[in-house]
């Protein structure tokens, strides 16, 4: 029998855990494969690894990854792709946005061929304005601005075939942005569409700033776009300053008519000195990127691992 692991990070999601268990083994039961489901506990201090800890030892198809603290999202994302050996990995949520009765649809993407299939969301509880506007914007602009062409609306819940698993393990890199890694290693990839729901327990791990974080990683991984406008700028500059020099000297020379005006200086030299300092902090935030590369630190740290063998989960519990 083929197997499949659903692979789920969660980070103080302890409410949430035993519900998500319920209802996917209700869905996957009826599905003609060997099923585990890993929960990644990225640092949890709810309860969220003892809450699996018990699950596990109930049932030997649930497995637990603790990370040492947390690491974030695509961390322990990549953490579970890690741990993952089965034909397929599923990744979902763990606070139930992503329906578990919309695996069979992945699955059966899968079946048809896909290698890896991408669940999009098409919302029928529209959440919070400002989270669905800022969303919005920022796949409008990282399909404009990106070098990989993105899903639009699929956050993480997406069925993997074994070979994707393999060559995204490849991918080492510390600023990570896996829909934009998805993107970028290319294989047979589909969409299937899923109808969000809203978060039943616990809140979402995601503030504005931590938002604001993750879509700069995301431009900063995937886009050369700021450094290019940099070099526009300031050849636009450059060009604009060579000309009016030359008009300026040509006043005092030919006409011996210094042209007036501490105004227009100050204006003129606090415009660029601010241009200036931002295409320093553009530049400087690639720079930080390198250095984080060049630590080689691993991607996250691994307290503990708990996953059931493969023959377990076949046998079922
Ligand atoms: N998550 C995580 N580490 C973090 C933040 C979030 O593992 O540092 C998990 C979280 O538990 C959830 C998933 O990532 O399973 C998505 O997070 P969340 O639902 O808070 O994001 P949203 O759906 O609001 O964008
Ligand atoms: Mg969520």
């Amino acid at each position: 029998m083929q197997t499949i692991d659903i692979v789920v990070p969660a980070y103080n999601e302890v409410d949430s855990i035993r519900p998500l268990y319920e209802r996917v083994f209700t869905v996957v039961e009826r599905l003609p494969y060997a099923f585990r489901l890993i929960i990644v506990d990225d640092g949890s201090t709810d309860g969220t690894a003892e809450a699996c800890e018990k699950l596990a030892e109930t049932d030997r198809r649930v497995g637990l990854i603790q990370l040492s603290r947390n690491f974030g999202h695509q961390a322990a994302l990549t953490a579970a792709l890690d741990a993952a050996d089965a034909d397929a990995v599923i990744t979902m949520d763990a606070d139930l946005q992503h329906p578990p009765e919309a695996i069979v649809d992945l699955i059966a993407a899968w079946e048809a061929g896909a290698e890896l299939v991408h669940g999009v969301r098409r919302r029928i509880e529209p959440g919070g304005f400002f989270k669905r506007t800022t969303s919005n914007l920022f796949y409008r602009t990282m399909s404009f601005i990106s070098e990989v062409p993105l899903v639009a609306d699929a956050p993480d819940f997406r069925l993997l075939d074994k070979k994707v698993v393999r060559a995204i393990r490849g991918l080492r890199e510390q600023s990570r942005f896996l829909r934009g890694m998805f993107a970028w290693i290319g294989f047979k990839q589909v969409t299937v569409q899923y109808a969000e729901e809203k978060r039943r327990e616990g809140r979402s791990k995601y503030n504005p700033l931590k938002m604001f974080a993750f879509a700069l990683t995301a431009v900063l991984s995937f886009s050369r776009l700021p450094l290019r406008i940099a070099i526009v700028a300031g050849t636009l500059v450059s060009v604009c300053a060579f000309v009016y020099g030359g008009y300026a000297a040509a006043q005092r020379i030919i006409f011996a008519r210094a042209i007036p005006g501490w105004t227009s200086l100050a204006v003129i030299i606090s415009l660029l000195s601010g241009a200036q300092m931002l295409f320093l902090g553009v530049v400087g935030e690639y720079l930080g990127q390198v250095h984080a590369e060049a630590k080689h630190r691993p991607l996250y740290v691994v307290r503990q691992t708990l996953i059931p063998d493969v023959t377990n989960a076949k046998q079922r519990s």
